[in-house]
């Protein structure tokens, strides 16, 4: 039978920065039920591709569609609602609101709603629940910026998880954070996986890579070069020869 349409689906991207193409001709095709990682050398487009899918950059051309909707000029607002969510590799939290509001604002998915409507015992139930499973409870009523580095990026994961998305983009989960916190981050990315999350995941830890993403995309220079298995990606001479440069 026919295999499931893509879940996300960019064609034909562009976006150059003075005379630098840092996305062109970027095709990406993401299935639903995976967990896709997007890897390459630096400046090979990951996070430019990353931003404009996102909506967080303008595209000179190309097409992003998701879940078999065209967004011809996505925006970061627009796709949350759209049921995309993301991560970033520096966590973005609001440092002045305490950890629950934090995922308060993220499941309202706007941040009027610690002003304007009041703040349901519902909106604090579930708050409550993700930060038990992500470990953060005892510090829900604490600022944000009272997290360390690596508790501040799994309130990001949970912040991306609480709307309920159909897929999550990881920038970078692991970069700079432990050991154990990486085991953590694994986890949590299967555990939701486990229950019918896609994820697009950037990452430069290639253990991480190989060990919990299935399929991988190697881009190089502003496009993809080979997309396969991680024993297909780690077999293929143009991927060593992209990271080892031209
Ligand atoms: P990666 O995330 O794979 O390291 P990027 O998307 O950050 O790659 O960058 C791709 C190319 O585009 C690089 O040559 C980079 O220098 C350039 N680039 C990215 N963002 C900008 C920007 N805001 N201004 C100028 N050049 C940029």
């Amino acid at each position: 039978h026919a295999p499931h349409p893509p879940l996300l689906d960019v064609r034909g991207l562009h976006r150059s920065f003075g005379g630098v193409h840092a996305v062109r001709e970027c095709s990406i095709a993401v299935a639903p039920h995976t967990i896709t990682g997007l890897i390459g050398p630096n400046g090979s487009g990951k996070t430019t591709a990353f931003n404009i899918i996102t909506g967080y950059l303008a595209a000179t051309s190309g097409e992003v569609r998701f879940a078999g909707t065209r967004h011809p000029r996505p925006d970061p607002r627009r796709m949350y609602q759209a049921g995309l969510t993301r991560t970033f590799q520096q966590a973005r939290v609001f440092p002045e609101l305490t950890v629950l509001e934090n995922l308060v604002v993220a499941a309202r998915r706007d941040v009027r709603a610690l002003f304007g409507r009041r703040v349901t015992d519902r909106d604090r139930e579930q708050a409550m629940d993700m930060l038990s499973e992500f470990n953060l409870a005892e510090h829900a009523g604490k600022k944000a910026s009272a997290l360390s580095y690596g508790q501040r990026k799994l309130l990001d994961f949970a912040a991306a998880l609480i709307s309920d998305p159909r897929l999550v983009m990881l920038d970078e989960p692991t970069a700079g954070v432990n050991p154990v916190m990486i085991e953590t981050m694994e986890r949590h990315i299967r555990d939701r996986h486990d229950r019918g999350v896609t994820f697009l995941i950037v990452e430069h830890d290639m253990n991480f890579v190989m060990r919990v993403c299935d399929p991988i995309i190697v881009l190089n220079q502003g496009a993809p070069i080979v997309a396969g298995s991680p024993a297909q990606v780690q077999a293929d001479p143009r991927v060593l020869q992209a990271y080892l440069g031209d």
